[in-house]
């Protein structure tokens, strides 16, 4: 959603986030200050419940309660404004079609009015008879007229508002399906996307998911911080978008872990694929802004599974995940493929 609060505001709204925020066990990051700024703010009252029953309660919120909260009442309360905004142009078409029906219904009548002063016309004996039937004519000629202006009017008022509505849903259909650090899909987007892929109703026949996770996040961002911990993720969604084709569909499903789908893609292709993704993540360099300190090497682990006919995105993803906690119990910083019915199969990278 978009902040409404001015500079002036917003510097206020910090000062008063910045206690609440210090006094729980999670860290500054930009995840637990949405939170607290949307709760001093005043515009999130369910999420504003959550936190005062926190508080009240005296129970520091912990990172994995920040994330979790995030998720629910932040992302989601994106989700309803998109599905509020939909309902709305809805409405607003349903009126528009309406309102065009009765200017056609009204243009009708009067198409009627027209024969029928014809045929008096031709049947008029007098002409104060022909002048009655004139001024009639013309008084219905002028209620026409305005008729047909305030459809106008209000068509075009209607089109205005739709413009306007549409413009809007494209930025919430943004927020809520991206996610705003790495600019992926986030979870909805990804199964938004994944649910359009028709390809005969076996959407993942002949498809690969790669599943990959970073190795040891949490130290990294305890040891670094979290605005470190951003950058990474940041960098590695680079690092899938310049690794990826246009069919392909790339997401940061939640915290540290990325998912790509791609299409028409063989075991053997997604599985050199991931492979290209580790070695470009494990060859990064990704500074301190402050020190200019090198957080040690950032690796990530990595699942393959290809889809048959019979797979849906939850049995697919199961299998991916499966291969991805194989490469992380056989050391991490490798690639592991599902093979199916056979226990995963770990290629080792080093
Ligand atoms: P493993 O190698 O087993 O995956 O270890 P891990 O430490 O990466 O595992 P875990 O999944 O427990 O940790 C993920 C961490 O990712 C926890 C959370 O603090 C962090 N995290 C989740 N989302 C974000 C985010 O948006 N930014 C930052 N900086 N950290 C995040
Ligand atoms: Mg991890």
């Amino acid at each position: 959603m978009r902040y409404r609060e001015d500079k002036d505001q917003s510097a206020e709204l910090l000062r008063l986030a910045l206690p609440l925020m210090a006094r729980q066990s999670a860290a500054l990051h930009p995840i637990s200050y949405t939170l607290w700024y949307e709760h001093v703010a005043g515009i999130n009252p369910p999420l504003s419940n959550v936190l005062e029953a926190s508080l009240a309660g005296k129970l520091p919120l912990g990172e994995d309660d920040v994330y979790d909260l995030h998720a629910r009442y932040v992302v989601a309360r994106d989700m309803e404004v998109l599905e509020r905004l939909q309902r709305k142009l809805r409405d607003l078409l349903e009126e528009a079609a309406q309102t065009a029906a009765a200017a056609l219904e009204d243009s009708g009548q009067f198409e009627a009015t027209l024969r029928d002063t014809r045929s008096r016309l031709t049947d008029a004996t007098s002409l104060e008879g022909v002048h009655a039937i004139i001024a009639e004519l013309a008084r219905e000629t002028t209620r026409m007229q305005s008729a047909t202006e305030a459809v106008h009017q209000r068509l075009e008022s209607r089109a205005r508002e739709v413009e306007h509505l549409t413009r809007a849903l494209e930025q919430a259909r943004s927020e809520a399906l991206l996610d705003p650090l790495t600019g992926l899909k986030n979870r909805r987007g990804f199964e938004l996307a994944v649910s359009e892929l028709g390809n005969g109703g076996s959407p993942f026949k002949g498809a690969a998911l790669v599943l990959a996770d970073i190795d040891h996040f949490k130290q990294i961002n305890d040891r670094h911080g979290h605005l470190l911990g951003d950058k990474i993720l940041k960098a590695i969604g680079q690092t899938l978008q310049s690794n990826i084709k246009g069919r392909d569909i790339a997401a940061r499903p939640g915290g540290d872990e990325f998912a790509i789908l791609l299409q028409q893609t063989p075991l053997s292709g997604a599985r050199t694929l991931a492979e290209q993704i580790r070695a470009a993540v494990a060859a990064g360099r990704i500074r301190r802004a402050d020190s200019n300190e090198q957080p040690g090497s950032v690796t990530l682990s990595i699942g393959v599974a290809v889809g048959g006919e019979e797979d849906t995105l939850e049995s697919l993803l199961a299998r991916a995940d499966a291969a991805l906690y194989a490469a992380k119990r056989a050391g991490r910083n490798r690639v592991s493929v599902d093979t199916n019915d056979a226990p995963a199969a770990v290629l080792a990278i080093r």
